[in-house]
């Protein structure tokens, strides 16, 4: 039998990365259209700088196999559009069941975390601190601070990624901005549309059954 390896990797927290990743990819700005409030805003920002990297994501997957781990760093870019901070795209877990957890190693910023059903967690994310994103969560992180966000992250390697469901439901139930005093607040989004009982069914049975969104709003 030739069991799979053991693995060690330097977090190279001043750059972002992991060291010896196999996998990496970047977000430029313009891939984040319509994700921001205010779209005046963004399409001032993206016709200026445009192909800007925003996040970047440095990661091992030792293997798909289901109770693997894939782990990683990620590394976002301070910044705002219009009053609204920089945020990831954000996902539920294609298997939703599954969680992750999010480690701070330089910056400030949050998790912005949703439940199927619209419940709302916030949690402040500091070198130091560890999130733990449950189980059927909707996660995006957001940088609050002047400086880059650099978080290391783990989560099991079936999980996989959809990225249509905030999408699907018009943003998530809330968005972080800036409060005038340099602090951030949260405030709710008033596109947001309620998942409805099937949907979030859909979400619940996905362990049996990976679903992903489609852009009308439909889990399969
Ligand atoms: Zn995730």
């Amino acid at each position: 039998m030739s069991f799979p390896q053991p693995k060690t990797c330097r977090i190279d927290v001043h750059a972002g990365a992991l060291e010896g990743a196999s996998g990496r990819y970047q977000k430029r700005l313009i891939d984040l259209e319509g994700v921001y409030a205010d779209t005046n805003a963004f399409a001032r920002a993206a016709a200026d700088q445009g192909d800007r990297i925003v996040y970047e994501v440095s990661e091992v997957r030792p293997s798909a196999n289901p109770g693997d781990m894939t782990f990683g760093v990620t590394r976002m870019d301070p910044g705002k559009i219009g009053d609204e901070f920089f945020v990831t795209r954000g996902h539920i877990h294609s298997v939703a069941n599954r969680p992750e957890i999010y480690v701070g190693y330089a910056g400030k910023g949050l998790m912005l975390m949703e439940s199927p059903e619209g419940e709302i967690e916030v949690v402040e994310i500091a070198p130091g601190i560890l999130c733990y994103v449950p189980p059927y969560w909707i996660h995006r992180s957001v940088n609050t601070g002047d400086a880059d966000l650099v978080m290391l992250f783990s989560y099991p390697s079936d999980s996989g990624q959809d990225y249509a469901i905030i999408e699907a439901s018009g943003g998530m139930k809330c968005r972080i901005i800036e409060d005038g005093n340099g602090h951030w607040k949260s405030v709710p989004n008033p596109s947001y549309r309620a998942r409805s009982r099937d949907e979030v069914a859909r979400i619940l049975s996905s362990a049996d059954h990976p679903f992903q969104t489609d852009r009308s709003g439909n889990s399969s």
